[in-house]
């Protein structure tokens, strides 16, 4: 394989960016800096010094990714309690890590995802 100066936009898939967003790596350097919580970009990258802010235009999406998400799960938690009808507490000791770990990675990915395409959009 080659490894053009044309960067990832060449390869099919991007198999790196599941770990990119699981680890928050800068789309850059590769320090793991791009987030400063779990599901919020920093404001820049500490390694490099690449600004995400700038890069992260796709804010007004994510609420509308998160409610998706939510409803999915929420659909999803009916028709599991439909179906196998659990006590109420095993229901929630379920769907309590489920959601937010979805959610967080959802966002995550979604966030990671935006910013590696606006960075590779900004590439001249
Ligand atoms: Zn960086």
């Amino acid at each position: 394989m080659i490894a053009g100066p044309s960067g990832p936009r060449e390869q099919k898939g991007q198999p790196g960016l599941v770990s990119a967003a699981l680890s928050g790596l800068c789309p850059r350097c590769g320090a793991k800096t791009l987030f400063s919580e779990p599901a919020a970009l920093a404001e820049a990258c500490g390694s490099c010094g690449l600004d995400f802010h700038a890069l992260e235009r796709g804010g007004r999406f994510v609420g509308v990714l998160t409610m998706l998400v939510a409803l999915v799960l929420i659909l999803a938690a009916l028709g599991i309690d439909e179906w196998l009808r659990p006590p109420l507490w095993a229901s929630f000791l379920f769907w309590a890590p489920v959601t937010v770990g979805s959610v967080l990675f959802a966002l995550r990915f979604w966030k990671t995802m935006w910013v590696y395409h606006q960075y590779e959009e900004s590439q001249p």
